[in-house]
């Protein structure tokens, strides 16, 4: 009997990085575990590593498919709203594209994978806990990061406002703020020694954040015993946040 065993569990962007990681552990706590992304080929190779993982193959910036798409899985115990997408454009030449896609997927996706997902519990009268995958970005300036920073701010005032309005319902939300962790959507940023090296002399651990480092802040917070964790924003930053 795992820890999670009983509880059913969906994590958005599961096909890579952090997403997938955090699947597969809770799969082996005892979840049963749904992996939701866009590109199918991910979603395949998780199953193959992990055949007890149901996957659902939906481009989260699609509204109606994603609610649909989550309908049909509920009742979710455990939510991980970890799907992302990354830009880095100076602020004078951020376009609106850019602007609207981002929002669109990092944050009005949350709001409605979470709408679908709580609003089943509150009519179940079931407990359930969500945790938010935010960022330093949503709390530091951080070159060419306009976009990305604002959507990751938005996050953490909805993870507040999500904690305020169901935390009556006995729903948990809260968010995990890492520094920067090297999968693909780190590499983009950070792969460069001459950006790494000032963020590294700004991390007074010295060092970058790892996978699992993010995923065992979110299995914190989703089991029973962070039960009076609601509405914070946990750093995974080796200390950016503090300095
Ligand atoms: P990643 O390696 O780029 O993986 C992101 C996952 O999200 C991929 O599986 C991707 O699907 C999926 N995804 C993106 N857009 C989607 C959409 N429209 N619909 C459905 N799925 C979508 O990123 P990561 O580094 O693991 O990041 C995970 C989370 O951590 C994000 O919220 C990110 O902002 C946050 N974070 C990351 C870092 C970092 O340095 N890496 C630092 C702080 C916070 P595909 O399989 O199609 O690519």
């Amino acid at each position: 009997m795992g820890v999670f065993s009983g509880r059913r569990a969906l994590v958005t962007g599961a096909g890579k990085g952090i997403g997938r990681a955090t699947a597969l552990k809770l799969a082996e706590m005892g979840a049963e575990v749904f992996a939701l992304s866009r590109t199918a080929k991910n979603l395949d190779s998780l199953r193959a590593e992990c055949p007890s993982i149901k996957t659902i193959c939906v481009d989260l910036s699609d509204w109606t498919a994603t609610r649909e798409a989550v309908q049909k899985i509920v009742p979710i115990h455990l939510l991980v709203n970890n799907a992302a997408m990354a830009a880095l454009e100076p602020f004078l030449t951020t376009s609106p594209e850019t602007f609207d896609n981002l929002m669109n997927v990092n944050v009005k996706a949350l709001m409605n994978v979470s709408q679908v997902v709580a609003g089943d519990l509150v009519n179940r009268e079931e407990r359930g806990s969500i945790v938010n995958v935010s960022s330093q970005a949503g709390q530091r300036a951080l070159t060419d990061h306009t976009a990305y920073s604002c959507t990751k701010a938005a996050v953490d005032m909805m993870t507040k406002m999500m904690a305020l309005e169901l935390g009556p319902k006995n729903i948990r939300i809260n968010a995990v703020s890492p520094t920067v962790v090297l999968t693909d959507m780190g590499r983009l940023g950070w792969s460069d020694p001459a950006k790494a090296g000032p963020m590294l002399a700004r991390i007074p651990q010295g060092k970058f954040a790892e996978v699992c480092d993010v995923v065992n802040a979110i299995v914190f917070l989703l089991k029973d015993e962070s039960d009076m964790v609601n509405g914070h924003m946990l750093p995974v930053d080796g200390g950016f946040l503090a300095a």
